[in-house]
Parts: structure tokens; sequence; C-alpha cells
């Protein structure tokens, strides 16, 4: 593996209006590597005076149409040039090094998460050209002419997490720079060095100054102030619920547009007619990739009572042979919890579901051998009531509940148990029930045999408490366009609904 270079890690300044500047504050924030739980490096600590800064420079790069009035095809370019500078090998082996020191995400998944930032920006590169097109629409008078134009919406704030830290951001800052918005992208200060790389390669690939303006820190320093900023158009925010409301409560304030992608509490329902290796790794991938914290993780496992003994015996057998390890490492599957924070709520969770009840079928504490790191072994949980916690409340780390079903009434009804409505899976051979129970879930992504895979061109986002709003997909666009209808009298004669205008 590449070294990484010192630059890369100890980032002195934020990007807007096309340059580096130290924060207005001069402070930074420590980067801790989950795996030793050392100081790797830091980044700069932006506030309400960047990000004002930033709006200001977002603004004036709108106004001036440099990239805002450019034509599609113009964006277009600059978007693949984007993709191609990530593809580089040196440079998507460095970006998928910093996302794992930085997230403790399994190296081989940093490079997926990096081969989907490029494909991502590559497929929003292919809508940019359509996107503005006008169409005509017909209306049922011929004294008219109807017709609806898409326009870049503005300045955009995009706020995103820590757990897909790159490829989080790009989910957002993609289809608004091919719709022709400037943004302002505030990524989490848990994990901004990949956004902080993604603002000089944008500079580097041609993205006018001011279009794209990164600003880290912390929630309250920078996150809240941007949120709340009367100088941006809409705010697309990924993260917890708790901060979604505030996020949405800062928008209301000027009746700004806003969506929300927030937590889930995903069900995975297995059929006793599911071929159960299959099955027992899909349960795995489920809950424990990304460390188990991903927004859709399959959390709870409903398993058809016929199957359980067999079921639970090799989810056991297999969780108890993932690899945890430094996530460095390539054959890692399971590395650490992000940071010191995350990793004791995790635990307060665990122990939490012992006293109220729940039975640990495996893992639960630190895994052998690793002394220090936040590592917590993959855990499984059966003996799960409705009432308890680990039913209800997002864990945000490897941590699966487990629950028998009889009926697939029953499974669609503990499957919707929840406050939430991001994600849901049904593993089953029988076509009438995986339909049927696809039909029933309340959620807004449906996996059918498999759980977790993620295409860019297949709209992501939930019902209910996941928030609302979608990303990825044709439609992403739409969320950075003002939609704006012209209607255009046609005829020559007067219009003549005030009749002395007639007699004239
Ligand atoms: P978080 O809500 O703590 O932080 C998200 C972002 O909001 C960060 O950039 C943070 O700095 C910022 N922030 C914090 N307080 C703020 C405030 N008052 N105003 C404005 N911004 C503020 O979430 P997290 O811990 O970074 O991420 C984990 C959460 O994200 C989980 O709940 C997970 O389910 C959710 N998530 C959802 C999706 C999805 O697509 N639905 C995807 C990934 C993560």
């Amino acid at each position: 593996m590449d070294t990484i270079p010192a630059d890369c890690l100890k980032r002195s300044e934020l990007y807007y209006g096309g340059k580096w500047s130290v924060p207005r504050s001069g402070g930074n924030l420590a980067v801790v590597n989950p795996h030793d739980e050392q100081v790797i490096g830091h980044i700069p600590a932006g506030d309400a005076s960047d990000v004002d800064l930033a709006v200001a420079a977002a603004r004036s790069s709108f106004e001036n149409g440099a990239w805002s009035k450019i034509s599609g095809e113009e964006r277009s370019k600059v978007l693949l040039a984007i993709a191609e500078k990530i593809k580089d090998k040196a440079v998507k082996e460095r970006l998928s090094i910093l996302e794992t020191l930085d997230s403790g995400k399994p190296f081989g998944e940093s490079e997926w998460d990096m081969d989907d930032v490029a494909g991502c920006f590559e497929y929003y590169a292919g809508l940019a050209a359509s996107s503005a097109a006008k169409t005509e629409v017909e209306v049922p008078d011929d004294t008219f002419k109807g017709c609806v134009k898409k326009e870049p919406l503005g300045v955009v704030a995009l706020i995103t997490p820590w757990n897909y830290p790159m490829l989080m951001a790009t989910w957002k800052v993609a289809p608004a720079l091919a719709a022709g918005c400037s943004v302002v992208l505030k990524p989490s200060e848990h994990a901004s060095f990949t956004c902080l790389e993604l603002a000089q390669i944008a500079h580097d690939a041609g993205l006018p100054p001011g279009v794209l303006n990164v600003i880290t820190g912390t929630g309250v320093d920078a996150g809240a102030p941007l949120a709340e900023h009367p100088g941006i158009d809409k705010v697309a925010f990924t993260g917890s619920l708790a901060t979604g409301r505030a996020v949405m409560t800062a928008a209301a304030k000027d009746v700004k547009a806003c969506s929300l992608e927030l937590g889930g509490k995903s069900p995975l329902i297995v059929f006793e007619d599911a071929e159960i290796p299959k099955a027992v790794e899909w349960a795995m991938f489920g809950a424990f990739w990304t460390n188990g914290q991903i927004c859709s993780a399959t959390s709870r496992l409903l398993i058809q009572e016929s199957i359980a003994p067999k079921f639970l015996a090799m989810l056991k057998e297999m969780a108890e042979k993932v690899n945890v390890c430094n996530p460095l490492q390539a054959d890692c599957r399971l590395g650490p919890i992000v940071t010191a924070a995350q990793y004791h709520k995790v635990l307060a969770m665990v122990n939490i579901a012992k006293e109220q009840g729940a039975k640990l079928l495996t893992g639960g504490g630190r895994p052998a051998g690793l002394a220090s790191g936040y590592y917590i072994q993959p855990t499984v949980f059966t003996d799960v009531t409705t009432s308890m916690s680990i039913w209800k409340e997002e864990v945000f780390g490897p941590v699966l509940a487990v629950k028998t079903f009889a009926t697939e009434e029953e499974a669609i009804a503990l499957a919707n148990d929840t406050q939430y409505g991001l994600a849901a899976a049904v593993i089953s051979a029988d076509e009438a029930r995986l339909q049927s129970c696809t039909d029933a879930l309340r959620c807004g992504i449906v996996w059918v045999n498999c759980s977790q895979p993620c295409f860019c061109q297949l709209p992501w986002g939930g019902l209910k408490r996941s928030g609302f709003g979608r990303d990825l997909g044709e439609g992403a666009i739409a969320n950075y366009q003002n939609i704006k209808q012209v209607c255009t009298y046609t005829s020559s004669d007067q219009f003549g609904w005030y009749p002395s205008f007639a007699a004239k």
C-alpha cells in the first residue's frame, strides 16, 4: 500500500471560493485512528464566520453563471473528469487508505466506496446533459402554450455523516453539481479527510471557483450555522434522527427546502424455504458490513420458527469466524467503531439488552487479541421482545437482534413494528410470498433474497422517521432544481375579460 502524504492527514485549511483558507478561528480538530486510538492528524475547525464566507463564495459563483448557466454537456465533462481522477489507481488507493484510517471501515469496503464515488459522478454526468431539457406540455386551450423548464435551485447546503464519508457526500454533491447548483458541503467532523481531498480533485478537474466549497468542523460550530444560513436555498442532510430534527427546524425559520436521510432499524425476514447458508451470509452482511454502522443495516432478524435452531447455530458459528482486525488488512471483515463515544454507546446498548433480558448468542465484547482500538465482536441477541431497546433503537454497531415468527402475517407485523422506514429485506424461495412481502413492507427500499446492495441508478430514502426525499436515481437531480412552468399567451387577440377592452 501507498503511504499517505502528511498534507492529507494534517489539513489546516478549508476550501471555499476556489482557494484553501485557514479557518477564521485558526483552530483544528484532532483525528484519531479508531484502530489504535492514536491521533494521526487534524482537520480545520470551521465556524459560523467561515460558513458565511463559503456561502458568499457559493452565491457569487451561482450568480456569475460560470457553472449554473453553462450547458449540461459542459457540466458533464467536468463531472467525468472528477470521476477519472478518482479512478486513477494511486488516487483511489490513497483515498481508500484515508477513509479506512479515518472511519475504521475495512480497506476492501473503502475501495468499493471509491468505485461507487466514481460511478456516481459518471452517472450524474450522464444525466446532466438532459437534466435541463425544456418540456412542452399540452394545455387544454390553444391560445396558450405550456412548457416546463428545469433550472438549478441555487446555493445548497449538504451536511453528511461519517459512515461513508466520501460516498454520502458524493450522493448529494454529484446530482447537485449536475443540476448546476453551487454547493457548501459540511462533512462529519469524525471523518472529513476524503471530502477535503474531493475539493482538490474537483478543483483540478476544472470546477469553477466557488461551485464546491468544503467547510469542516463540528455540528454545533459549522453544521448548525450552515443549516440556518439565510443565504442558502436548500439543505440536504444525511445523519441521525435527532440532528435531522434540528436541521429541519433550522430550515423552517426561512421556509427553506429540506430533505432528510435519517436512521433505521431495518428488518430481514427469512422464511423456512430459504437456503440456510445463503440466508445466514446475507444476515451477517446486513448486520456487520460497514462495521454495522450503516443506516440501512438489517439489524432486526426475523426467522421462521421451524428453521430457527439450525439457522442460529450456523449464524453463531460463522459470526465467530469473522475476521475482526486492523481494517487496513486486506482480509479484514470487521473493523473498529468510528470513535470512542460511539464505541461506548454501542457497549452501553449491549448492556441494556442484557439487562432487559435478551439472550446473548455470541459476541458482546472486545475480540480476543485486540487490546486497544474501538473493537466489538459481531454480536447477536436472541429472545428479544418488542419492548426492548435493542428491538426499537438504532445501535449503529455490529449488533443483531433476533426474533422468530410463525406466519407471514406475523412476520410483516413485526417487520413494520418500527418508528423507522428506511429498508427491509426478505428471503424465500416462493415468488408469490416475496411479492406479497415486498408490497406489505412500509419502507423506501426492499431487498429480495439479499441485503444491502446499493446502485446509484436506484432511488435511496425512507418513510416515517427515516426521513423524506430521495438520494440517487434519476429523481435526485430534481432535489436540486427549480421546476419552472412557463405559460405563453400565443393568440394575437385582445384577452377580453374586461368588457371595456373588448369594446375598443
Ligand atoms: P449526526 O446526525 O451526528 O451527524 C451528521 C452530520 O450533521 C455531521 O456532519 C454533523 O457534524 C452534523 N451536525 C450535527 N449537529 C448538527 C446541527 N445541530 N446542525 C447541523 N448539522 C449538525 O450523524 P452521524 O453520527 O454522523 O451519522 C450516523 C447517523 O446517520 C445514523 O443515524 C445513520 O442511520 C444516519 N445515516 C443515514 C443514511 C441514510 O441514507 N438514511 C446514511 C448514512 C447515515
